[in-house]
């Protein structure tokens, strides 16, 4: 990461007569000092600045890149918005459902429509979907308006690629199979400015049989432990007091680095830094949960009192299926040696019901962990049959009326489960991190508990990014009403 100031100084140094550099990040910088160029020039003939808008499909990861994006942009000169009426939308797109493709095909007919009355719209897809073969080959024959592909392994590259747009009037396609390299210290444009995630790894060497996700991202690369600690450094002289550490599988971090490193060693260096109150952390592999996180979570002041641990499944039958590597029991067990350490955890959970072959005692062995392992809250997905994973492939796929029967009962006792245990906060006074003023009330504040429960209570603007204590008056099943103390 790197801030608008020191950019400013590296730009008077770049000439731009001169060939860009081979090394990286430094040929980007020269890239983006061309590209405000460009946007300038057009800027200039347009008569008013361009504007840039970022539409985010997809998981955390994907919010995080679009932070990059969005740095980027900023920097190319570009005036971001969050209108798609704006003259350059980029996509960034997310693979993990066939519907979510669909749609992502759906909106580009749309933004064709726009293109057609703003001839200077540029449009660039990105994102996981874009590392699949196909779906760029109809891109270029069904929606030829698209003025660049990139994929996930050289969002980094992002300045060169806009250069490239602005140099050819046809479709510039970029697209990596692999890439090793972790290219740091390019800008990022955060959401907030409180809070903010940080890349800790990349891919995922795991091939459970539903997910698209090594296949798109590749396999786990480590960034270096210094680089994320002068990142989060960075990031709290900037005002950030809460951190989310992101990777697919965050308990697998280290292992690829040439000095490898735990993922529990890395949150204690993390906690050292001043000015962090709050560490987050997502996604966690149940396989991969070692009792030292379970300790380091447990003496820490700062790490957050909630463990989001996918189940998937609670049919150790239906896990094998999925080559998810632990047994209902494992599971159970795992959730008993995290509440033993720390009782007051907020536990959150994946569901996928509708598995291929999944009959209604494999959904009744579901039903027993949800509320054996009494889960805060469950994301609970109908399964998606996602071309090219090898659940895609198996022969027993379960007819939708069925699978939408197991659905509706699975949800039926989360929301009975979650209800009870979000009730034990009642009463209590809990500490809360004011995120943004209440969308449906303007007389009131919306804060997040270490829990990771939302609380919503009477307060103005000025306590947004604070972390106030608030006494939770009112349980609505996944939120509290509250008040300030
Ligand atoms: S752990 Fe499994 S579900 Fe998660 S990203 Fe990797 S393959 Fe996909």
């Amino acid at each position: 990461m790197i801030d608008h100031t020191t950019l400013q100084s590296i730009f008077t140094e770049i000439d731009l007569s001169a060939a860009p550099p081979q090394t990286e990040p430094e040929r980007q910088y020269w890239f983006l000092k061309k590209s405000r160029e460009y946007v300038t020039e057009e800027a200039n003939r347009l008569g008013r600045p361009l504007t840039a808008c970022t539409v985010t499909f997809g998981c955390q990861m994907n919010s995080r890149d679009s932070e990059k994006l969005a740095g980027i942009l900023q920097e190319a000169g570009y005036t971001l918005t969050q209108s798609e009426e704006a003259d350059f939308v980029i996509y960034n797109t997310c693979t993990v459902r066939d519907s979510a493709n669909q749609r992502v095909y759906g909106r580009l007919g749309f933004l064709n429509s726009m293109k057609k009355k703003n001839p200077h719209k540029r449009i660039a897809l990105c994102g996981c979907m874009m590392q699949e073969p196909s779906v760029v080959e109809k891109i270029k024959q069904s929606y030829g308006f698209v003025d660049l592909i990139f994929g996930t392994h050289n969002l980094f590259a992002f300045p060169e690629l806009i250069c490239r747009m602005f140099e050819n009037r046809r479709m510039v396609i970029e697209v990596r199979t692999a890439e090793e390299r972790i290219v740091e210290d390019l800008p990022v444009e955060r959401k907030y400015p409180f809070k903010s995630g940080i890349n800790i790894m990349f891919g995922c060497n795991n091939f459970c049989s539903y997910c698209i996700v090594p296949y798109v991202r590749g396999r786990e690369r480590s960034r270096k432990p210094q680089e994320i600690l002068s990142e989060i450094r960075h990031l709290s002289q900037d005002g950030v007091t809460e951190i989310m550490l992101l990777g697919q599988n965050v308990n697998s971090y280290g292992k690829n680095l040439d000095e490898p490193m735990s993922f529990a060693q890395l949150l204690s260096q993390a906690e050292q830094i001043p000015g962090i109150e709050r560490i987050r952390f997502m996604t966690s592999h149940p396989k991969d949960l070692s009792p030292e996180l379970i300790r380091v979570m447990r003496d820490s002041a700062k790490i957050c009192r909630h463990l989001h641990l996918p189940l998937q499944s609670g049919s150790t039958r239906i896990l094998r299926e999925m080559n998810r590597r632990y047994t209902k029991e494992e599971y159970l067990a795992l959730v008993d040696r995290i509440r033993d350490a720390i009782p007051d955890i907020s536990l959150t959970t994946d569901l996928i019901v509708g598995f291929p072959g999944e009959t209604a005692q494999d959904v009744e062995e579901t039903i027993d962990v949800i509320r054996r392992a009494k889960f805060d809250n469950a994301f609970t997905f109908l399964y998606s049959r996602r071309t090219g994973t090898p659940a895609a492939a198996m022969e027993n796929q379960i007819p939708k009326q069925e699978a939408q029967k197991h659905f509706d009962l699975v949800l039926a006792v989360v929301q009975e489960t979650a209800k009870t245990q979000v009730a034990r906060f009642l009463g209590q006074r809990q500490k809360a991190l004011v995120e943004e003023v209440n969308g449906q009330n303007p007389a009131f504040v919306t804060g997040r508990l270490s829990h990771n429960i939302m609380v919503h209570f009477p307060g103005d603007p000025s306590l947004v990014g604070r972390i106030v204590e608030v006494k939770l008056t009112e349980n609505h099943g996944f939120y509290f009403i509250g008040e300030k103390i």
